[in-house]
């Protein structure tokens, strides 16, 4: 099939090893890569050491996640004692004290009133479970009924069905059909006439929200069981939500007895400057999705936080009975409550969970020195996350920002592209000089970029 994402013809880091052909690689196109791999053989800090020995500066904290910088020492040895120690237990019916440990600190976190956590071991099946929840937490107080979700286009919620469902992605739909049944979206919230180079979060927009009257007008409160949305979308291109925007969705769920779900997977950990973005934003969901910086990405690691009443809605029946028939054979793996556990502390103890706060002013002015660069139609912040939206070229969609992100990665910064769009994350220990090398390469990369 035609892949609307396909890249242009790309480039290596070292040689071809004999051995690329049986791993199909996800998100990527596998033949051109094998033809030209770009390969990571280490990592410390900010930055990652390439098959040919090339420092490569992390602009995008792997993939969102390793938000303390790579292999912290602490992190390493906790692992390392926990796998000598224990290397697994069984999550049902049996437990370990890492995993209560872990989610006593989370919920510590977390706002007040919700301090449930359920352990999966990524941000999809975070999603699929906050979705299932959902729908038992209906019918566990008598509104079975209440079986609709609510996503929103351009909405990222990984790649299980449930996620790929209330999402927003036009690729998911081409390639997989109908998916799950009883699925609306609310419109995305991006628009470049209004909102194009604004700084922050954007005035316009927050009446997009409004069009949640409209899906409930059409299908009637009674039908609908959670609405699902990034407070900032992060991979379909950081796509930030106009000033009242969240404010309004909490008013018309609470409205409607509708549950709010904040799919956090991105933002949280501090990415916005605060631990999670329902305390950047003042608005506190039913539900928060997160993974990711969880465990800084040393071991795969999800979990979902309920607000109480979700969780005591569960706890009606005899004792002895299983309140929710779902979990994960490695759900609060030990080797993941222990990177758990240890990146905890080295958020607390350097202040990690606030620091992109102290940056966001500098990053922000940093990330629009670009405007005005060749192609550069616009640039959206918040926290320590930017967006660069590039001209497409003609005809070949894409394209020019692939060619950026390969040109960074040649001149040793790793970016991430989505669509025609640079996306930025770095590690929240970065320093204003990185900030400074990260914006400094790629303002040398558009002047000259096809
Ligand atoms: N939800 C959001 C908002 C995400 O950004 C992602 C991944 O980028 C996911 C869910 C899926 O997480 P995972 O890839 O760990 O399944």
């Amino acid at each position: 099939p035609s892949i609307p994402f396909a890249a242009p013809d790309g480039r290596g880091s070292g040689s071809v090893p004999n051995n690329m052909d049986a791993f199909w690689m996800p998100f990527t196109a596998n033949r051109q890569f094998k033809k030209a791999p770009r390969l990571f053989v280490g990592a410390k800090d900010m930055h990652y050491t390439t098959d040919d020995g090339r420092q490569v500066l992390d602009g995008t904290a792997g993939l969102w996640c390793v938000n303390a910088g790579h292999c912290r020492p602490e992190i390493v040895k906790a692992v390392q004692d926990q796998v000598a120690a224990m290397d697994y237990a069984p999550a049902f019916q049996m437990g370990h004290p890492g995993a209560f440990e872990l989610a006593a600190q989370l919920s510590a976190l977390l706002p007040t009133g919700m301090d449930k956590v359920f352990f999966t071991n990524s941000g999809s099946e975070s999603v699929d479970t906050a979705l299932k929840v959902a729908l038992a937490y209906h019918r566990a107080r008598g509104e079975g009924t209440r079986t609709r979700f609510i996503g929103r286009e351009r909405g990222y919620h990984g790649v299980g069905f449930g996620g790929i469902s209330v999402g927003g992605i036009v690729t998911n739909r081409k390639f997989f059909g109908p998916m799950l049944a009883g699925v609306d979206h609310l419109p995305h919230t991006h628009d470049k006439a209004h909102q194009a180079f604004t700084q922050g979060q954007p005035e316009w927009g927050a009446h997009l929200a409004d069009d949640l009257e409209r899906i409930v007008a059409l299908h009637d409160a009674s039908t609908i069981a959670a609405v699902i949305v990034e407070p900032v979308a992060g991979s379909t291109g950081v796509l930030l939500p106009p000033k009242g925007y969240l404010e309004k969705l909490r008013a018309i769920c609470d409205r409607h007895g509708i549950l709010l779900i904040f799919d956090e997977v991105i933002t949280g950990f501090g990415r916005l400057g605060t631990p999670f973005a329902t305390d950047y934003f003042g608005v506190v969901p039913d539900i928060i999705t997160a993974a990711k910086g969880l465990t800084n990405a040393t071991v795969p690691m999800g979990a979902v936080f309920f607000k109480n009443a979700i969780y005591d809605a569960f706890m009606t029946g005899p004792e002895n009975a299983i309140e929710l028939f779902h979990g994960y054979t490695y759900s609060g793996h030990p080797l993941a409550t222990a990177a758990g556990l240890a990146t905890l502390k080295i958020y607390k103890e350097e202040g990690l969970l606030t620091r992109g706060a102290d940056l966001a002013a500098y990053w922000q002015e940093a990330a629009h020195s670009l405007r005005g660069l060749p192609h550069v139609i616009d640039v959206r912040n918040l926290g320590l996350i930017a967006g660069i939206e590039l001209e497409p070229i003609a005809g070949k969609p894409t394209a020019r920002a692939f060619e950026a992100f390969l040109r960074a990665f040649d001149k040793g910064l790793l970016i991430r592209t989505t669509g025609d769009i640079i996306a930025l994350s770095p590690p929240l220990i970065i320093e204003k000089d990185h900030i400074d090398q990260i914006f400094g390469i790629l303002a040398d990369i558009l002047r000259d970029l096809p």
